[in-house]
C-alpha cells in the first residue's frame, strides 16, 4: 500500500476505534515505518509501506499509546526509549525540568535527586542541558531502573540510577526533583484507555506523596509535579514544612503543574 492510502486508512480506523487524535497517529505510524519525521510523510505519499506498518496500526488501534507503539518518544532535546516499564514520558514534564533548571542556575556542580525517575526523563534532561549537575535517578521498580539505564547508555549522559525507596531523600542532595504516582483510586476509571489499560499503575497511583518525600528530604530545593487540583494543598503542605519561596508554575495547557520551594 502507497503511503498516501494507508494515512487515509489508518486515520479512519484510529477514529473508529476512539483514538483522539487519529490523523496525526497515522501520520507518526506511517513516518515511523519509512524511517522519516512527521513532516516528511507528505514529500513520501506516492512510497510503498512495508508489512510491519499493520502489525503496528493494529496495536494501536488496542488503544496502546503511540510512545509504546513506536518505542520512542521525545522528550525537551531528547529522544527516550518507551515500554510498558515506565509511564510515557508527558509534555507538562518539561515544565518540571524547567523548573529545575531555572533553580540551579549559577550553582556548581549541584547534587540533584531524580525520585520515581521511570524511564529517566527529568534526570536525563536535566544531565543533557546542564552538564555540569551530578545527578541521580531512583525509583522503585526494577523494570523502570532496567529502562533509565537503556536510555542513559544510548544518549551516553551520565547519571547515577539505582533501585530505591523514598528514604532515598534523607541522604542530602542540593535538589530533589518528583513526578511521584499521584492519581487518586477513585479517579482510575476515568482515565483514557492508554493510560489504564497500557502504563505501569504503580507509576501512577498513589496518595500523599508529594507531603511524604518534603518531609523525608533533606534538601535546599524540591521540586514537584503535582495532579490537577492538587497545588494549593502541595505549596500549603511544603510551606508548613518550613520550606519558603514556594511557587506554582503551570503547564503548556494552564493547569498548575509544578510546585517547588526551598529550605
Ligand atoms: N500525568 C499523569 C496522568 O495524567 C500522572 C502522572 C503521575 O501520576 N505522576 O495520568
Amino acid at each position: 500500500m502507497k503511503a498516501a492510502d494507508a494515512l487515509n486508512l489508518a486515520e479512519e480506523r484510529l477514529a473508529e476505534a476512539g483514538v483522539d487524535t487519529p490523523r496525526a497517529d497515522a501520520e507518526f505510524l506511517v513516518a515511523h515505518v519509512l524511517g522519516t519525521s512527521r513532516s516528511g510523510v507528505h514529500a513520501a505519499r506516492d512510497r510503498e509501506l512495508p508489512d510491519e506498518f499493520g502489525a503496528l496500526l493494529e496495536r494501536r488501534r488496542n488503544r496502546e499509546p503511540l510512545a509504546y507503539v513506536l518505542g520512542e518518544w521525545g522528550f525537551r532535546r531528547l529522544v527516550l526509549k518507551t515500554d510498558p516499564r515506565a509511564l510515557v514520558p508527558r509534555p507538562e514534564t518539561e515544565v518540571v525540568v524547567e523548573r529545575c533548571l531555572a533553580l540551579l542556575r549559577g550553582e556548581p556542580g549541584p547534587r540533584v535527586l531524580d525520585l520515581g525517575t521511570g524511564s529517566g526523563a527529568i534526570a536525563l534532561s536535566i544531565a543533557d542541558e546542564r552538564p555540569d549537575v551530578r545527578a541521580t535517578a531512583v525509583d522503585a521498580a526494577p523494570g523502570a531502573v532496567a529502562l533509565a539505564r537503556e536510555n542513559a547508555e544510548r544518549l551516553e549522559l551520565d547519571v547515577e540510577i539505582r533501585e530505591g525507596d523514598l528514604d532515598v531523600a534523607a541522604e542530602g542532595w542540593d535538589l530533589v526533583v518528583s513526578n511521584p504516582p499521584y492519581v487518586s483510586p477513585d479517579e482510575w476509571d476515568s482515565l483514557q484507555p492508554e493510560i489504564r489499560e497500557w502504563e505501569p499503575r504503580d507509576a501512577l497511583v498513589g496518595e500523599g506523596l508529594h507531603e511524604e518525600i518534603a518531609r523525608l528530604a533533606s534538601t535546599r530545593l524540591i521540586v514537584f509535579e503535582v495532579g490537577d487540583g492538587q497545588a494549593d494543598h502541595v505549596a500549603d503542605a511544603l510551606a508548613s514544612l518550613g520550606y519558603a519561596d514556594i511557587t506554582i508554575t503551570p503547564d503548556l495547557t494552564g493547569e498548575d503543574r509544578v510546585v517547588d520551594g526551598r529550605r
